[in-house]
């Protein structure tokens, strides 16, 4: 049996790689080879450290939990349309240089954009 730590590991893993889909507790545990005793210990360590949530699921009649990371790493394809990317003044902008970021009307224009696609996908669930 594997040792805790490097389950606890793994598990995480899994759910981060799962993302928003989520993935049952019991699917989890079978697949790494824990114990399901096991399973729920390392599940209740993960949502105290405020790695994951539990949510309590109904599934073939029985009643189990869907883990779900609470964050989610960064990736490339957040910032791929960042205008800082292509940007010509790039070289020389800086919080304290002439150009800054603090006042860039296209930085800021995308993060405006961000923010309100990220309202409308909480306004949509
Ligand atoms: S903050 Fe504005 S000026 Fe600076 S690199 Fe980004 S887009 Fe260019």
């Amino acid at each position: 049996m594997p040792k805790r730590n490097d389950l606890e590991y793994k598990a995480f893993q899994y759910i981060l790689n799962n993302g928003e889909q989520g993935v049952l507790q019991s699917e989890l545990w079978r697949i790494l080879g824990a114990s399901s005793r096991e399973g729920s210990r390392i599940a209740l360590k993960l949502e105290n450290k405020g790695l994951i949530r539990r949510e309590k699921e109904l599934f073939d009649g029985r009643w189990t939990y869907r883990l779900y990371p609470k964050r989610q790493p960064a990736t490339v394809d957040s910032i791929i349309d960042c205008p800082c990317l292509g940007c010509s003044e790039s070289v020389k902008c800086g919080s304290w240089a002439p150009v800054s970021p603090n006042d860039c009307e296209r930085l800021t224009e995308w993060l405006m954009g961000l923010v309100i696609k990220q309202s409308e996908s909480l306004g949509d669930s």
